[in-house]
């Protein structure tokens, strides 16, 4: 974790919130180049998720509802840790993480009776600061999709069985953020949910089995190694009260196997939640078989964060001679990286330049002209840039370039005029 931590920072993609004022914990920026990569997780999700179905519908909500939605969803009641505090250093710890009635900081026997910590961030809405202003920030972007299941369905004409799809960002005050962005208090939710076309539980198991398998699928399509990747169902006990069935897709992180994705059938419990809470009637009725009900619900839900340290850290290699992130191309930041051979030569560094800029409609592009091609070659290497272009003194007369693959480190010279479609394919 050391490692990708120093590389996440060195290259631009991971640094500490508000560091100039001693950062703040459990909150991170994305630096040029994890911007992009960032985009590129959201939209390889998106993409499958929504863009190649005809099923399943994108929605954005707003961060800060109507406080009654956590009500009604149990947030407020129920989404707590229990915690004990140090009456001595002060220090607050999860109980479930303290042995005995030591304090594990000082070693005093001052600690308090467990406590329910709500995780969830308060603020106030409007002038006022009492407590009819009291309001959220949303831990999770699901209660959109319930609270304005009809609307989507109305505006979109969908009928189940269809989804309703969200990315955006929740908050949780966490107790123990840590390893780097895995658990924040600030991150990304990219949550799907899924209608089923009944009440009835057969239907929705049908319908789980097929989300946890989509799911493992796309971590595979994008590259992430099989091994360290694992399915988690849960049973009994460890179920949440209203799920009759949830799955974890683990991975193997540098610090053991941990929860990535979750998987799960919420039966009608959201949805019932809030027709109770709020009066009004949610349940879809179909005007073909005149059946009124209320669906229910599958949910794959994931940090975009946390697949985007995946992403990282299965990609991450450590070499003899250099270091090489293996993104999968559509993840990679820079799909291409031009660069003229030498950087005195006005003739190359134009043509070097002017390549770059007719590529950039077509793919994400970056220029490097700086230091010697060994050391760009290794800097691309260590951002995942699939495909490095260079220009030199053939060049001119010829009219080609060399293509060098990050992967393999080998070069094809390849003519000016196939050139866009040389890289179309390679990226494919
Ligand atoms: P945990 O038990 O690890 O706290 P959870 O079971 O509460 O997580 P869910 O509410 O199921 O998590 O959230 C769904 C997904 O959202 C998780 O699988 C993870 O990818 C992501 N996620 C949850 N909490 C965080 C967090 N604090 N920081 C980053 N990603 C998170």
């Amino acid at each position: 974790m050391e490692e990708i931590t120093a590389l996440a920072k060195r290259r631009g993609f991971i640094f500490p919130s508000s560091e100039i004022y001693g950062g703040i914990n459990g909150m991170w920026d994305y630096g040029p180049v994890g911007t992009e990569l960032k985009r590129n997780v959201r939209e390889a999700w998106w993409r499958e998720m929504v863009a190649l179905r005809d099923d399943v519908v994108g929605l954005e909500t707003s961060i800060i509802m109507n406080p009654e939605v956590w009500r009604a969803s149990g947030h407020v009641e129920n989404f707590t840790d229990l915690m004990v505090d140090c009456k001595t250093c002060k220090k607050r710890f999860r109980a479930d993480h303290v042995k005995g009635d030591q304090c594990p900081a000082c070693g005093n026997k001052t600690l308090t009776e467990p406590r329910a910590f709500n995780l969830m961030f308060k603020t106030n809405v409007g002038a006022m600061a009492d407590q009819s202003s009291e309001a959220y920030l949303r831990p999770e972007t699901a209660q959109g999709m319930f609270v304005d299941f009809k609307l989507a369905y109305q505006t979109a004409r969908k009928r189940p069985p269809f989804g309703i799809a969200q990315i955006g960002k929740a908050f949780r005050n966490e107790i123990t953020p840590g390893n780097l962005i895995f658990r924040s208090r600030e991150f990304e939710l990219m949550e799907m949910e899924f209608f089923v076309p009944s009440d009835d539980e057969a239907e929705g198991l049908r319908w789980y089995r097929y989300w946890v398998d989509q799911r493992f699928s796309w971590w595979l399509n994008l590259g992430v190694q099989p091994e360290r990747l694992r399915k988690h169902e849960y049973e009994g006990a460890d179920l949440a009260h209203y799920s009759s069935a949830t799955t974890d897709i683990e991975y193997d992180y540098p610090f053991g196997w941990g929860e990535l994705e979750g998987i799960a059938h919420r039966g009608c419990f959201d949805l019932t939640q809030h027709v109770n809470a709020s009066g009004k009637d949610l349940s879809y009725f179909d005007e073909e078989t005149k059946a009124k009900y209320l669906p229910a619900v599958v949910e794959p839900a994931l940090g975009a964060d946390r697949a985007l340290l995946v992403f990282l850290i299965d990609a991450y290699e450590k070499e003899e001679d250099r270091t090489v992130l293996r993104l999968h191309p559509r993840l990679a930041p820079y799909k291409v990286a031009v660069f003229p051979l030498v950087r005195n030569k006005p003739d190359i560094v134009e043509l070097a330049a002017s390549i770059e800029k007719d590529l950039r409609p077509h793919m994400r592009t970056t220029f490097d002209d700086s230091g010697n091609v060994g050391k760009r070659y290794y800097r691309q290497d260590e951002i995942g840039t699939p495909l490095c272009v260079t220009v030199d003194y053939e060049s001119l007369e010829k009219h080609d370039v060399t293509v060098r693959d990050r992967d393999t480190k080998q070069q094809v010279r390849v003519g000016l005029d196939q050139l866009l479609g040389y890289l179309n394919e390679r990226l494919a």
